[in-house]
């Protein structure tokens, strides 16, 4: 299936994040402080200086354009990756930033959060991974905090497979991401990377400022399919937040 053009080397990076020969995890031995030494292609793990996750802080005033967002219902299955559960999503939905479309590709979960917001950890954090046409990455970021049960993020409880390799099929689910987001849509803004292998650099961060609710029995569920799978933050560096 061709949804981007499969040249760009961003993208390429992505799939391979998704698909590499080279295992990799959360382990001690394979785990986040390791993966620039597993393989060549994954050395800027170690060496980038514009990596995620990080700690959202000492934040920059920027007018920051609202996103539009344009997410569908056209989910086509949940996958238990091992190291993540991922929704895949058909061509269709998006979102605009500085006058550029980028297509949702996948998201997919991490417990705990992988980003901190001003030192704080939240017990899970949702990745909406887009691309444009011209290959340039985009993740749109949410932090769950434990309150209210969330029926959106049940749908996928309820359909997630148990073993890792497995894909259930959710093209009869009727069911908008967007419902995934807080109501309120002010974001942060950074450049970063992808948290897990290769670790590619120059992906456009957007996190929801604002957190959104799930039940104690919804975030065990995910906590038991995917275990701890959170890179621990990296420093910003040079890099700025945008609020
Ligand atoms: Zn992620």
């Amino acid at each position: 299936m061709k949804r981007v053009l499969i040249s760009l080397s961003l993208v390429a990076s992505l799939a391979m994040a998704g698909a590499t020969a080279v295992e990799w995890g959360f382990d001690d031995k394979k785990g986040p402080a390791n993966w620039g030494d597993l393989a060549p292609e994954f050395h800027i793990c170690k060496t980038g200086a514009n990596q995620s996750p990080v700690n959202l802080t000492d934040f920059i005033e920027a007018d920051l354009a609202p996103l539009k967002i344009n997410y569908t219902t056209k989910s086509e299955s949940v996958v238990n990756k091992g190291t993540t559960v991922q929704v895949n999503f058909a061509k269709g939905s998006s979102f605009s930033t500085d006058g550029e479309t980028f297509n949702l590709i996948q998201y997919h979960f991490h417990t705990p959060s992988e980003n901190h917001i001003n030192g704080k950890s939240y017990p899970m954090e949702v990745h909406f991974v887009h691309a444009s046409d011209k290959g340039e990455l985009a993740v749109i970021a949410v932090m769950f905090e434990e309150g209210k049960a969330n029926s959106q993020l049940q749908v996928i409880v309820d359909n997630m497979p148990m073993k890792k390799g497995d894909e259930n099929s959710l093209e009869k689910v009727a069911f908008n991401p967007l419902d995934l987001l807080p109501a309120d849509k002010d974001y942060y803004k950074f450049n970063g990377s992808l948290t897990t292998p290769p670790c590619s650099e120059g992906v456009r961060w957007q996190v929801m400022k604002a957190p959104v609710e799930m039940s104690k029995e919804q975030l065990a569920a995910f906590s038991k399919v995917m275990g701890q799978n959170n890179r621990p933050v990296l420093p910003l560096n040079a890099r700025k937040v945008m609020q």
